[in-house]
């Protein structure tokens, strides 16, 4: 929990809404993305004087390869300007493989992204078909080629799992690609549908695996990346030679980050809050807001009060989360195939830390899905596939 900061940025832009996705996220226009990128800027005037160090920057989206890399670097340079950006940060940013050339990989590069986070979704026509996405296979993996030659240090890909007819020997041809191509990362996210595509497109909805498979498909999954050399480290994450993603680590060991820009969500000084989802009143409200906080010149924490903002303004801007420090140390935590640490559990409530233990222990059924390994605690392979129910019963 000591880490250095995180900075994500959230760029809501995307050129069409995928079917299944339930994220907010708007067309992009030129007028607006110039607006969003200078109130991205405007919003740093919150956190001036945080004396934090920032050892990771992720531009997530949406789709934020839509922004031109002048505007990434204004952001970049923004952030350099109020924080103490560490000479080996991580700087990420998601790219939509339809949108990678050599010289977009190139202008990344030399204003110092140094991972390149593409989302192919699958290696598969099938599968990318199934998803309705714009591209195919072979850009999906001349994308990843390019970022590669170009030289990103780290290059992490995006993969949709539980899609119909994927099997064991797919996932192996995935595998055998993502290392010839040089891929250092893979996450593999179980397709999750929104409620409205599933009144929208039920027809589609209903070639879904079963449960039963999509369980087999996950399980698959993770054997064939381990025997890869994709060494799973989370839930849904794999890493080659260690590579493991600094900036996600820092959602789940609970460390600080900051959110920046519509629906980013934040925590800092032990207050979670997450921004407005709307664009426009996003761009307008941080000129209005950021006109007092100039003359405060502080972090955001201190001008939060019993969940609202003191000063008048900035309630049109941020919300604030509810937050139980024990609570949520076990729900990440427990996404860690390290799992989490019985000694910080203590730390944090030694009334529930023994409550927690108790119930790890009484139930029998447990032992398929989470173990006790001395200090520390971590769910199996099965657990992972349930985590949520695991997680209820024993914060029960
Ligand atoms: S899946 Fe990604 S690209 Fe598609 S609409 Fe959602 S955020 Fe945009």
């Amino acid at each position: 929990m000591n880490g250095g900061l995180g900075i994500y940025i959230h760029v809501p832009f995307c050129n069409r809404t995928c079917w299944y996705c339930d994220f907010y996220s708007v067309a992009p226009n030129g007028k607006m993305m110039q607006d969003y990128v200078d109130a991205i800027c405007d919003e740093l005037i919150f956190y001036q004087n945080t004396g934090k160090v920032v050892e990771s920057i992720y531009f997530g989206g949406g789709t934020p390869n839509l922004l031109d890399f002048r505007q990434i670097a204004k952001i970049i340079r923004a952030l350099s300007e109020t924080f103490e950006v560490s000479c080996d940060a991580e700087i990420t940013v998601e790219m939509n493989p339809e949108l990678v050339s050599e010289e977009m990989a190139y202008d990344l590069l030399m204003v110092g992204v140094n991972r390149a986070s593409v989302g192919v979704q699958s290696f598969s026509d099938a599968d990318l078909k199934f998803l309705k996405r714009r591209h195919l296979a072979r850009v999906a993996r001349d994308s990843v080629g390019i970022v590669a030659k170009q030289g990103f240090p780290d290059v992490s890909i995006d993969l949709i799992l539980g899609l119909p007819s994927q099997t064991r020997e797919q996932f192996e041809r995935t595998a055998a690609s993502a290392r010839e191509l040089g891929v250092s990362h893979i996450s593999g996210y179980l397709l999750k549908v929104g409620d409205k595509a599933k009144f929208d497109y039920s027809e589609t909805v209903e070639l879904l695996p079963e449960e039963d498979e999509v369980c087999d498909n996950y399980e698959n999954f993770v054997s064939v990346m381990n025997v890869h050399g994709f060494k799973q480290y989370e839930i849904s994450n794999f890493a080659a030679n260690g590579r493991k993603s600094v900036h996600n680590l820092k959602y789940w060991r609970c460390e600080e980050y900051i959110g920046l820009g519509v629906a980013a969500h934040s925590y800092l000084g032990g207050v979670r809050y997450h921004i407005i989802k709307d664009v426009d009143a996003y761009i307008h409200n941080i000129k209005g807001a950021s006109q007092y906080l100039k003359e405060l010149k502080g972090m955001l924490p201190p001008y939060l009060e019993g969940g609202k903002l003191k000063k008048e303004g900035s309630q049109k801007l941020y919300h604030i989360d509810d937050c139980d420090p024990f609570v949520e140390y076990v729900m990440l935590g427990l996404r860690l195939t390290a799992g989490l640490d019985i000694r910080k559990l203590a730390e944090i409530d030694g009334g529930k830390c023994r409550k927690f233990l108790s119930a790890l222990g009484k139930r029998k059924w447990f032992s398929d899905f989470v173990v006790r390994d001395g200090d520390k605690v971590h769910l199996t392979l099965r657990g992972f596939l349930v985590s949520n129910r695991v997680i209820a019963e024993l914060l029960s």
